[in-house]
Order: structure tokens, then sequence, then C-alpha cells
């Protein structure tokens, strides 16, 4: 997601100032969460539906999936509109966060290549 941006062209100065404006505007949401929201298709329980002779699956149903070790997955299913609102919300504010992060890495790492120092002397 996150914009790979030609910095060599860019004056020091203005990565500078990029970022001090990244780290300004830059808010931790209370709403975060480091998870995805997976739509499935399933199967029901009575042997005589649709659903096991080749027919449509019920659905979508919408899980919000998190993983907390390796290998290891949290699958939650989202019941309530509200509830899916919420994911959504959490799910695109943990993809903000990680973009503004990302971009300010990448600033870094310029200035590191041209050997800068990452923070400005006051
Ligand atoms: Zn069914």
């Amino acid at each position: 997601m996150s914009r790979i941006q030609p910095l060599k062209r860019i004056s020091t100065l203005a990565l500078r100032q990029r970022k001090a404006h990244l780290l300004r505007s830059f808010e931790l949401s209370p709403q975060v969460l480091h998870a995805s929201l997976i739509e499935r298709f399933l199967k029901c329980g009575k042997a005589n539906c649709r659903c096991h002779t080749g027919g449509p699956k019920h659905g979508p149903f919408l899980y919000l999936n998190r993983c907390f070790a390796k290998g290891q997955m949290q699958s939650l299913l989202l019941k309530s509109p509200a509830q899916i609102e919420q994911a959504r919300r959490s799910v695109a504010a943990y993809a903000h966060v990680q973009q503004v992060l990302d971009e300010i890495s990448q600033i870094n790492h310029e200035l590191l290549r041209r050997d800068e120092p990452l923070v400005a002397a006051a």
C-alpha cells in the first residue's frame, strides 16, 4: 500500500519538512487493530440443503482474522453491522499507521544514505 517514491531527487530540507509534518500530524487511533477481514461462503449443517449438492453456499460471512503467533490465528465471525463497521475502521486505522511508519522509514533510509543526521540539531 505504501507509495515508493523516488526520494533521491527530493532535497534534504523537503525530506525533513515532510517527516516533521508526518510526526506532528500522527495520532495513534484507539481503534487500531492488526487483522484482516475475510469473506467466506460456507456449507450449512443440513445434509439435504442445496449447498451440499453443488448449489450456492451460504454467505458471505465476514471474519476478522488475526495472527497472534507464528502459524496461529484467531478468527472472529462478525455478526452485527455495527461490529463489521467497527472492524473495518479498526483495520483501516492500522493500515494508516503502517503507511505513516513506512513513509518515515523511507525518509530516514534516504537521510542515512546521504549520511545526514536523522534528528535535526536543536
Ligand atoms: Zn446449506
